[in-house]
């Protein structure tokens, strides 16, 4: 089995459980430390996590109750040394967490358990150039069988480079940011500077920019691998489910091939689990 379940997913935090039958990990811990989500959601004990790999040092991904639920339970953090640095700058937790915890991963592939993970440079900074490091998007993947298959795991990005694409060519399951409808943005009564940083290469995907990302990976694919695309980070204030899950519906429907569910992961999301390795 290879599944995925969001837990969070928006401003207010953002974490997904990776699952095979081996391996256990989280991506990001933002906002999931409640014992609620373990204990009577979940109904899963944090100690049987293998990991945490973090994509980059904002609070709604990596904060101090994330650290601390490291600490507490002994769960290592894979994390690149930049991210590192800037959340030892950020995040008072860090001081307490003991070097043993802290794996530091580079831009080459790694494995943790039996997923191997190849991670990929995004462009997302600042706001107010805040540095926080680099900021990365993963391509995972699990042996089921006979088969490989990949997840491909991209939150938080301004833009998506052709190599950010060609990443996640070969994946079956894609967590996609689609943060925001660019006129809802752009009309919106947020502070001038934040809109700019938002729209800008360093902010957030837009639904349009994700629906390309969608259309570009399902137009390259050699066979149909693609079953499913779970959209995430969506802005409460400037996007609505439908704009978002209207602008990738209709990229689906102009590429050639077989379509993907989409779905929209919700801020406290319901914790249902989505078959990778299913077909
Ligand atoms: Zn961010
Ligand atoms: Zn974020």
């Amino acid at each position: 089995m290879f599944l995925i379940a969001p837990l969070r997913s928006g401003s207010k935090g953002n974490a997904s459980l990776i699952e095979t039958a081996h391996t256990r990990i989280l991506i990001d811990c933002g906002g999931i430390a409640s014992e609620d989500i373990w204990e009577n959601r979940l109904r899963i004990h944090p100690e049987t996590l293998d990991a945490i790999l973090v994509t980059h040092c904002h609070r709604d991904h990596l904060d101090d109750d994330g650290i601390d639920l490291a600490n507490d339970y002994g769960i290592p953090l894979y994390i690149h040394r930049s991210t590192c640095a800037a959340a030892e700058r950020r995040l008072e937790a860090m001081e307490k967490l003991p070097t043993r915890l802290i794996h530091h991963f580079g831009e080459r592939g790694f494995k943790i358990g039996d997923l191997r993970i190849t991670p990929f440079r995004l462009s997302h900074q600042g706001p107010w150039n805040a540095k926080i490091g680099k900021c990365f998007g993963f391509a995972i993947k699990s042996r089921v069988g006979s088969r490989n298959y990949c997840l491909g795991y991209l939150t938080d990005a301004g833009t998506l480079s052709e190599a950010n694409m060609e990443a996640l060519v070969g994946c079956h399951c894609l967590v996609l940011e689609s943060n925001h409808d660019v006129r809802m943005e752009r009309d919106s009564d947020r502070n001038p500077r934040h809109i700019s940083w938002i729209l800008s290469r360093d902010g957030h995907l837009s639904n349009d920019k994700a629906a390309e990302a969608v259309r570009y990976i399902l137009d390259n694919q050699s066979e149909p691998l693609l079953r499913d695309v779970i959209l995430v980070h969506l802005s409460k204030d400037c996007n609505t489910q439908a704009k978002a899950l209207r602008a990738v519906s209709k990229a689906t429907a102009e590429s050639r091939g077989r379509k993907p569910r989409i779905y929209c992961a919700e801020q406290y999301d319901r914790l249902r689990f989505i078959r990778i390795d299913r077909g």
